[in-house]
């Protein structure tokens, strides 16, 4: 019966034994599970059930896993509220309670994968925004470098306006040099009769007629007071001369034979070395210049210059005429007028013979406009030598009027100044300046040959041909003694 009970008891005490042992085993798996609370009431009720002086070793089993599994449901608590944290985007907190997660805890190296993993998407994110703002620089970078480009080019146009205005003002420049130096040999001119004149009173009192005889080489006025006679010498008149000067070298020479010389003879000579006044012609002057008197005896006379469209076109007779006697003027001593009516004023206006010589071949269906250079009443004659074309059509255009008007008919024309399908053409009109000469060839096939004339027919101011009294050089008293040395 004893041994029963034993039996029995230990019987009981082995039955007991199992089924702690296998509520042990449910309670780890929960605990791998990680539900804790589970667990924690498994081993409540094991602890509740069992008779601990029979199984002694069992309880303090269960005591340890009891500690463990309490310990365990508090760090995962600590691990979710990290991980809540984290969700809630509150990532510094999160990140906090990570780095307080000790080593010895289950869920240390959970946490710190965690945590690495949450620093590498915050710097990632960090790189994101890096490479974002890197892109908004990179943008406007590329704004300024449209910028930049926009002022390369205004420098580029303000640097080509610096260039422009800088050779403005050379050709400027240029025209002042021509000005000075023009104003530079008169002076030197005037200084040089003065200068003569001066020695001359010193000598002229010791009666000393061999200087005055050497003066008179280059002072036409004296030669003609001491010799009684004065030659004039001209140049053969150049190739490019117009035929309509010749007769002007004759008018004035007769004109100039009548001046009052103390009754010294003037003759035209035709050898250079026995001249006291030698003619030269010069082409073209240039800027300003229409003729020059170089000490009183040798004269230039310009016979012609550059038009507006930069062709060199002849003066007509009236202005050689007027340049010529306002030279003589100052060979027989005459400086300049302040009077602008009188002939030794400064400057004069010009007239040329005609102001363009045109020879041209006009394509097929094609035109061409000839710049008139001045305003006024205007001459001009086209023809064309293709007498079996179809002929041209000319018009004459206001200033700013669009050639390219006329084919479509809404040009502006002067009225009565053109005609059309003509071969040969006659025209006067008066225009203001900017105006501009349209001829075009009506054929459609064939090219045809035209030649043309322009003249500027306005008259230029006559002036007083009389040399100003005013304007004399010389002492009349002091021309008087040479006279009465010689005569
Ligand atoms: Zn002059």
């Amino acid at each position: 019966m004893s041994l029963m009970i034993l039996v029995g008891a230990t019987g009981y005490g082995f039955m007991q034994y199992v089924r702690v042992d296998q509520t042990l085993g449910y309670v780890r798996d929960a605990s791998e599970a990680e539900d804790y609370d589970h667990a924690l009431s498994l081993l409540r009720s094991v602890r509740n059930n069992i008779a601990p002086r029979v199984i002694r070793n069992q309880s303090v089993l269960i005591d340890s896993y009891f500690l463990q599994i309490t310990a365990r449901k508090s760090q995962k608590s600590t691990y979710d509220e990290a991980l809540s944290k984290l969700s809630a985007n509150q990532n510094a907190m999160a990140m906090a309670i990570f780095d307080s997660i000790p080593p010895e805890s289950f869920y240390y190296d959970r946490s710190m994968a965690v945590l690495e993993q949450t620093k590498r998407e915050l710097s990632e994110q960090a790189l994101g925004n890096a490479v974002m703002e890197l892109e908004e620089t990179a943008d406007e970078l590329a704004k300024s470098r449209i910028d930049i480009d926009d002022m390369k080019i205004q420098i580029s146009s303000l640097q080509s306006d610096l260039k422009k205005a800088l050779e403005e003002r050379s050709v400027a420049q240029d025209e002042k040099r021509l000005v000075e130096r023009e104003a530079v040999l008169e002076r030197m001119a005037k200084e040089k009769a003065e200068f003569d004149s001066a020695i001359l009173q010193d000598k002229v009192e010791s009666g000393d007629r061999a200087l005055v005889l050497e003066m008179a080489e280059t002072h036409p006025q004296i030669k003609a007071i001491v010799n009684g006679r004065l030659d004039v010498y001209f140049d053969p008149l150049p190739s490019y001369a117009d035929p309509s000067i010749a007769p002007v070298v004759t008018n004035v020479m007769e004109a100039f034979s009548t001046a009052h010389l103390y009754g010294a003879s003037v003759n035209r000579v035709y050898n250079p070395g026995s001249a006291d006044i030698h003619v030269k012609w010069i082409r073209d002057y240039g800027s300003h210049t229409l003729g020059m008197a170089i000490f009183k005896s040798v004269l230039e006379i310009g016979l012609g210059s550059t038009n507006c469209v930069d062709d060199w076109v002849p003066f007509d007779a009236n202005t050689v005429t007027k340049v010529m006697w306002h030279e003589l003027g100052h060979s027989l001593g005459y400086g300049h007028s302040s009077a602008p009516s009188n002939i030794m004023y400064p400057t004069t206006s010009t007239q040329y013979i005609y102001e363009q010589s045109i020879s041209d071949v006009l394509a097929q269906n094609w035109y061409i406009t000839f710049p008139l250079c001045g305003a006024g009443p205007y001459y001009y004659n086209f023809e064309t030598s293709d007498v079996g074309s179809a002929g041209f059509d000319i018009y004459v255009l206001p200033p700013g009027e669009d050639a390219k008007g006329i084919s479509s008919g809404n040009a502006r024309v002067y009225s009565g100044c053109g005609a059309q399908g003509m071969i040969r053409f006659n025209g006067e009109c008066n225009v203001s300046i900017g105006s501009k000469v349209y001829v075009s060839n009506n054929d459609y096939y064939s090219a045809i040959r035209i030649s043309g004339t322009i003249i500027n027919t306005g008259e230029s101011d006559w002036p007083d041909m009389t040399w100003d009294e005013s304007a004399f050089e010389y002492d009349s008293g002091e021309l008087d003694n040479y006279w009465r040395m010689f005569n």
